[in-house]
Parts: C-alpha cells; structure tokens; sequence
C-alpha cells in the first residue's frame, strides 16, 4: 500500500510575517495519521517554516534546487546540500513554471533530480502536458516523454526514492481541474511505463495530481487507484483548506 502524500507548493508567495501567520494554522489542523503532509515554501522562508513547524507532522521541502549537488561558486542558486542542510526532506524538479518560464530542459531536471538525490533528498517530479498538447491529444506522449528523460538519464531504480507529480498545465491556477477519470488514466499510464521497466518501483511510486485541488474535489481524485495525493498551489495557503485536503486523502 503505497502512502498517500499531500505537499503544498506556497510558489513565489509570502512575507515574513504571512508565513508565520500560515505555520501557526497548520501547526493547529488535525492532520490524518496515515498521510504524510509537507509545504514547499519560497527559499527565503524555509529555516522559518522548520523552526516553526518543529514537532509537527508536516515535513518542509524546497520548490527547485541547483544542478550541482554541492555548494559552491553558482550566484543565486542553492544546493541540495544546502537544502539538506537547512532541514528538508523534499524539492520539486521540474515545475511545469520553470520548464515554461525559465526554459528548464528535460537535461536539467534530470541533473537537478540526480543532485536532490545524491543528497538524501526525495525529488518531486512534476510533468504534464499544456493546453495546446491537451487539445493535439498529446498528453501520454508529452508526460511519457517527460518522465522517460529521467529513466534514459538516471535508471528507472530513480523512482524507488522518488515522488511523480501529474499537473497538466491548463489546469494550474486555472480553476479548472482534470475530472478524477482523466487524471486516473494518465496517472495508470505512468504506471504503466514504469512497470514494463521495473514492477516493483512502478508499484511503490507515488503519484500525485496537481492542477486547481480544492477541498472540494480532493476525496474524487485521491479516491482513484494510481492517485497518491495532491500537489497543492493556491489552496495550500489557506491552513483549514490545507488541512481538508490532507484529510480527504
Ligand atoms: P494550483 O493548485 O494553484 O492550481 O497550483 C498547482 C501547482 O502548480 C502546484 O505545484
């Protein structure tokens, strides 16, 4: 049984004083015992939201992190290690912003999900296809693309310590979620791939779907088999929405 995973990405959202604002409402949810719970702040508010979640159940991740595991000579970036450091246990690669707005290459997530491993971190994969590729019915193939990068790079025994997030881009921010059944299909279709390489891996793997969570549509989707959690945008800062969310997984 594969355990369900809920992770809220805060995105580039945040003050000092918000972010304490939103700790001190998770630190009051009751969260379910069977589910593991992380947020993804902005960098600048990570040791923040460790200190103040210490004690709690809700681990704190990263939203990307540098191609070069260690630290070193790179202006502006931060290293697994140093995530790592900080107290993380999580980091997105590959958040379909990036990959749009920062032209971040499938060559590059696959060093930045190898450097978040090779320093004990768990990499968050995010793939998914935009509008246009929805419309061409390029979704498998688009995602299939995506994650077979990091196979042909790094070896589908990758995804033993790894977590795969589903967020078709139209969907992100959108208000506009895939219905459980779509999501289902391409989340059994990632599966799938995995498996034809490695049944075991393709079995434990989590997969997560992304795109416009609410509390309200979370039980439908995390109710489908090959769906282990959200990864969570606008609702995850908002703490009683948040927690909804966790419990409906
Ligand atoms: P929204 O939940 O705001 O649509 O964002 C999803 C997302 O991109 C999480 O990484």
């Amino acid at each position: 049984m594969r355990r369900p995973l809920v992770a809220g990405n805060w995105k580039m959202h945040g003050t000092i004083a918000s972010v304490s604002e939103l700790i001190k409402g998770l630190r009051l949810l009751a969260l379910p015992g069977g589910v593991d719970v992380a947020v993804m702040p902005p960098c600048l508010y990570i040791t923040q939201a460790i200190a103040g979640l210490a004690g709690k159940n809700v681990a704190v991740g990263a939203q990307d992190c540098a191609v070069e595991p260690m630290q070193g000579a790179l202006t502006g970036e931060i290293a697994a290690s140093q995530l790592a450091d900080a107290g993380c246990r999580y980091v997105l690669v590959g958040h379909s912003e990036r990959r749009q707005l920062l032209g971040e290459s499938d060559g590059v997530i696959s060093r930045k999900f190898a450097a978040a491993q090779s320093c004990g971190l768990i990499p968050l994969l995010c793939v998914g296809e935009t509008r246009e590729q929805y419309e061409a019915g390029e979704t498998l193939a688009v995602v299939m693309r995506q994650i077979g990068a990091v196979i042909e790079a790094l070896g589908v025994g990758a995804f033993a310590k790894a977590v795969i997030a589903y967020e078709p881009v139209w969907a992100i921010g959108t208000g506009l979620t895939a219905t459980p059944e779509q999501a289902q299909q391409v989340h059994g279709a990632i599966r799938a791939l995995l498996a034809a390489e490695n049944a075991a891996v393709a079995e434990g793997v989590r997969i997560l779907y992304g795109g416009s969570v609410k509390a309200a549509s979370a039980a439908e989707l995390f109710g489908m088999p090959d769906i282990d959690g959200g990864l969570i945008g606008g609702a995850s800062l908002n703490a009683d929405e948040f927690g909804a969310i966790c419990r409906a997984a």
